[in-house]
């Protein structure tokens, strides 16, 4: 899966409903959650080497072979939706930084961003060079030197810059040789136990839908560890939030979807479409987003506090956090765990290890990343990340 991929014109946004996405800009107006964007897409390659996305080489109109179905995460690009990206994060095997070519860089949210990979420990990075059609050589040759420059001495330094007109269908190619050389599809480990991170439900009946018809609540996300398969049971923890306190829920897999393609059994790569018998009322409106399905006797523990090792991100802030303080006791953090957010409050701070109290109850493993963000001004600012002890 790849992550940061801001669509053009060129792909769509089919969300796993099978609904077209909304665009940000459009979810805002109407005033709605601000969601991910999901797109699957495979690669072809034609016999004269050249990579596209359709079947027919848009080159050489040769037959193309297909390499690979990826699933692209559309992570907003404005800074004030960081914590919506760092949702997406944890699924993302390596992500792609778009930076327009015609505004100065870095911008407030290239900064951002950047910080986000690093807090969530992204390390298979491409940046993109985007409207080049709106620039002159001269004016691209200038942009490119300013990202250059941005990323010097950061973990991105030696990221490969691909230069494309995303409107213009410009480079592609090259772009999608860059995934293919840059973020491989990682060896999953199916012996290891069922860890599926959730990052979409919803009830697809319509209003009315007669009860002998009605289908079951439908998860989506993505599995990170081990394999499901149809008939399994099992556990979505922490589950749905009753009055004050969450309720586990315990089901079947009814369906398994990936890519458009009814599934068995399936592994982790991609978003997964996970067909359940719950009363889809329990799934509604992403009413699960943040919890985790496991096998019910192989389920990880659902936590109330944490305590992380952690490393605040000082060089990648932005001027105006430069002098970062230390995380101090009793202030609240917002936290990124897997697809879930929780609020810590400080009970304890020393040197590098803190202790929170949670808001949200969360499943998290030791070894697991968790990013932080402090509210600054008014918003919430990334400023590092812990380490589950
Ligand atoms: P996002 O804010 O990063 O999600 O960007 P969008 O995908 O919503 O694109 C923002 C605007 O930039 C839209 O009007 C696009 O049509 C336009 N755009 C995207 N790529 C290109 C490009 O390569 N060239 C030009 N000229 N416009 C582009
Ligand atoms: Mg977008």
């Amino acid at each position: 899966m790849v992550g940061h991929v801001s669509h053009g014109k060129t792909t769509l946004t089919q969300s796993l409903t099978g609904k077209l996405t909304l665009t940000h800009s459009e979810e805002l107006k109407r005033g709605i959650s601000i969601r991910l964007g999901y797109a699957d897409t495979t690669f072809y390659r034609c016999e004269n080497g050249h990579y596209g996305s359709s079947k027919k080489c848009a080159i050489c109109f040769k037959e193309a072979e297909p390499l690979r179905t990826v699933s692209f995460i559309d992570a907003p690009g404005h800074e004030t939706l960081m914590a919506t990206v760092l949702t997406g994060t944890r699924l993302m095997d390596g992500a792609i930084l778009i930076i327009a070519a015609n505004e100065k860089c870095p911008q407030p949210q290239t900064r951002e961003h950047v910080a986000a990979l690093e807090a969530v420990g992204i390390k298979n990075v491409i940046i993109v060079q985007n409207k080049i059609d709106l620039v002159t050589k001269e004016e691209a040759m200038q942009n490119y030197k300013e990202i250059k420059n941005f990323l010097k001495g950061g973990i991105l330094e030696n990221a490969p810059i691909i230069p494309i007109s995303a409107q213009q269908r410009a480079n592609i190619g090259s772009l999608i040789e860059a995934i293919q050389e840059i973020i491989p599809t990682p060896i999953r480990d199916d012996t290891k136990d069922l860890r599926m991170l959730i990052a979409r439900s919803f009830d697809v009946n319509k209003p009315g839908t007669d009860t002998a018809t009605i289908m079951g609540g439908i998860v989506g996300g993505s599995i990170i560890s081990g394999k499901l398969s149809i008939g399994d049971e099992v556990i979505i923890k922490p589950g749905i939030r009753v009055g004050s306190k969450y309720k586990q829920l315990v089901t079947n897999v009814v369906g398994l979807q990936k890519a458009g393609k009814n599934l068995q059994s399936a592994n982790a790569g991609g978003l997964l479409g996970l067909m359940t018998e719950l009363d889809p009322y329990l799934t509604k409106s992403d009413s699960l987003v943040g919890s985790v399905v496991a096998h019910v006797n192989k389920a990880p523990d659902i936590r109330e506090s944490l305590s992380l090792e952690v490393k605040i991100l000082a060089r990648a802030l932005g001027e105006d956090l430069k002098n970062i303080s230390g995380i101090r006791e009793k202030e609240d953090i917002l936290l990124n765990v897997g697809t879930a957010r929780s609020i810590g409050s400080v009970s304890s701070s020393k040197k590098s290890k803190i202790e929170l109290k949670l808001k949200i109850p969360v499943v998290a493993e030791k070894g697991d990343r968790v990013a932080l963000s402090r509210q600054i001004s008014g918003r919430w600012r990334l400023i590092g990340y812990g380490t589950v002890l």
